[in-house]
């Protein structure tokens, strides 16, 4: 078992064997994605958390949903290289905006070069900051209420509840939220003492309390229509549906 429990929380993928996640990235995924993303795909592999980066094929879902829902105006919380951050900005139409939040700068500027070579900077407004201050601080101006088209959250995972109820807020009705990493490397279906403490400075068994409430919590919120999705390390769409 020990061998097969550890493989979940390195393995990205969550089917059922790691050949089948390759066959989808090398058939589908890495085809059609653009190359500053690949670019900064490869910028960040060097990177000692390279694995927190959005998945590729999360990427691709993600890239479908903002035109799907015609986003001109995000926001993201947990920016770390810009993997998710250059989709969106790729995806939304020029005069679109992104509003970007990551408590760390650093890492953003693994990628700002690349994404300032896709010509998309413009788009984004970084912010380093706590994310839920910043969410706050928007509410404080009731225009900002209603007007977010799209969300992608992929920060601490402790806080996805109180970003929901910020969120409810600030995106219009029909808007979209997508939460990542709610399959928590497959460690939800897990028992809890074949669960590791601490992965990579991961808090493996912590954050999987919080994803499995988060996921509880919004199977009862009537405000959404939810979708779980398992691409990547899981991701949880929701649309506001008032
Ligand atoms: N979406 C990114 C991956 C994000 S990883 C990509 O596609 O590559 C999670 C990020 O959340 C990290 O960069 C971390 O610095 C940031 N983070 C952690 N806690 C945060 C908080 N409270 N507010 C804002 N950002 C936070
Ligand atoms: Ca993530």
């Amino acid at each position: 078992m020990g061998e097969s429990a550890k493989k979940t929380t390195v393995y990205k993928g969550l089917l059922k064997n790691e050949e089948l996640y390759q066959y989808i990235l090398e058939t589908s995924v890495y085809p059609r994605e653009p190359e500053p993303l690949k670019e900064l795909r490869d910028a960040t592999a060097a990177h000692p958390r390279a694995f927190i980066a959005a998945a590729p094929d999360a990427g691709q879902l993600i890239d479908m949903l903002l035109k799907l829902v015609n986003a001109k105006k995000t926001i993201e919380i947990g920016v770390f290289t810009g993997y998710s951050l250059l989709l969106t900005a790729l995806s939304i139409p020029n005069d679109g905006k992104i509003i970007a939040i990551d408590v760390d700068r650093k890492n953003y500027e693994i990628g700002l070069p690349i994404i300032r070579r896709a010509g998309v900077e413009h788009k984004i407004n970084f912010i380093e900051s706590q994310a839920l201050p910043v969410l706050d601080k928007l509410l404080e101006d009731h225009e900002n209420e209603g007007s977010l088209d799209f969300a992608f959250v992929d920060a601490d995972k402790g806080n996805y509840k109180n970003y929901h109820e910020r969120l409810m807020k600030l995106l219009k009705v029909g808007g979209v939220v997508v939460y990542d990493n709610t399959l928590w490397y497959g460690t939800v279906a897990l028992p809890e003492d074949l669960v590791e403490e601490l992965v990579d400075g991961v808090h493996m068994k912590e954050m999987r309390k919080h994803i499995m409430q988060l996921n509880k919590y919004l199977a009862t919120d009537s405000r959404v229509q939810i979708c779980v999705a398992p691409l990547g390390d899981g991701i949880t769409i929701c649309r506001r549906i008032y």
